[in-house]
């Protein structure tokens, strides 16, 4: 670990210890890590004795990611001001989901995150971009407060993990995430009850909704970019919740010879739609594609938010990725 980062570490946990509350959130349409972070840290937290409180925007959580919210986040402002605001696994400012007023009354930010483009937003920030997941830092820096894990931190942390690896099959799966799988899985954290609760209790509607996106393939660039989409329409039609379209984008990258994949689809408010992205082989950097759009994220996996309707954004798409494509 660089000293920088070490740093980073030492300096958030004596942050920690003299706040009189920490705030912990994650990003907007969090995913595993983002949720299995926050979890993870407001317990973690609390067994070091410090007063936490997680938040997150009202939205629901996603369906697959809803039992590990056991009663430790809430969706309205806490009393009082002057707290840590702890944001985990967000690359921005702009990406905390936090009910309002919550930013504007800590006294101090600490910015935990694992992407490579993090605009250190934070008072303190630790910056990893080599950790596979935000899971993986939330457990560093509960070690540095004395914490021992158990069943109850090491679950949401490994959910972190698995999901933010692909199952431990993406590019970021390197020695270390394993070795953190090892820590997580010797402290409590069960592997077959986290795959039953996260990938194998799936609604029908959600296929249904699958089926959909993938009947639209569409395969550009000599079928190096494949792009689909979904409405709003297709939503309400096959009674799927909002985050039922998590994982159309896999299926696009896993095509023979696509190189970006490219999922977009219809907003239920705020922009008009949101752009998911894929690099399979990491030749094209989408988190490049992203910021021309507006958003950002990891080079494999990244994300923007957009007002422009679908053949703008396909062409926009289109753009940025046939240079690397050439
Ligand atoms: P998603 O396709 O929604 O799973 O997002 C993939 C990754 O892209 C996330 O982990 C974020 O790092 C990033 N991302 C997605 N949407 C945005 C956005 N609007 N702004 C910045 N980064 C984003
Ligand atoms: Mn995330
Ligand atoms: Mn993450």
């Amino acid at each position: 670990m660089s000293g920088v980062l070490d740093a980073a570490y030492d300096a958030a946990a004596a942050a920690v210890r003299a706040a009189p509350r920490v705030i912990v959130a994650a990003h907007e349409n969090p995913d595993g890590d983002a949720i299995g972070s926050l979890v993870g840290a407001v317990r973690g937290l609390r067994a070091a004795g410090v007063d936490a409180i997680g938040v997150r925007a009202p939205d629901e959580l996603p369906r697959e990611y809803r039992w590990l919210d056991d009663g430790d986040t809430v969706t309205s402002t806490p009393e009082g001001e002057g707290w840590l605001l702890l944001a985990v696994d967000c690359g921005s400012e702009a990406r905390i989901a936090v009910p309002e007023g919550v930013r504007e009354r800590a006294a101090l930010v600490v910015d935990l995150d694992h992407h490579h483009d993090n605009t250190r937003f934070g008072d303190i920030n630790i910056v990893d971009a080599e950790a596979a997941c935000s899971a993986m830092m939330v457990r560093e820096l509960l070690g540095r407060l004395g914490v021992g894990l158990t069943p109850a931190i090491a679950t949401p942390l490994y959910v972190g993990l698995v999901s933010d690896t692909g199952r431990f099959q993406y590019s970021n799966t390197d020695a270390r995430a394993f070795y953190a799988a090892a820590e997580l899985v010797g402290t409590g954290a069960q592997p077959q009850e986290v795959f039953q609760r996260v990938y194998e209790s799936v609604q029908a509607s959600k296929l249904r909704l699958l089926a959909r996106a993938l009947g639209r393939i569409e395969l550009r660039l000599g079928g190096r970019l494949a792009v689909t989409w979904l409405t709003r329409a297709d939503i309400a039609e096959t009674g799927a919740d909002e985050a039922a379209t998590d994982g159309v984008i896999d299926s696009l990258r896993a095509i023979e010879g696509v190189e970006v994949a490219a999922f977009i689809r219809e907003a239920a408010n705020g922009s008009r739609h949101k752009v998911s992205l894929r690099s399979a082989n990491g030749i094209v950097d989408v988190s490049r594609i992203a910021r021309a759009g507006g958003g950002g994220g990891h080079p494999r996996a990244a994300g923007f938010s957009s007002d422009l309707d679908r053949p703008e954004l396909v062409a926009l798409i289109e753009h940025e990725a046939a240079p690397d494509l050439g």
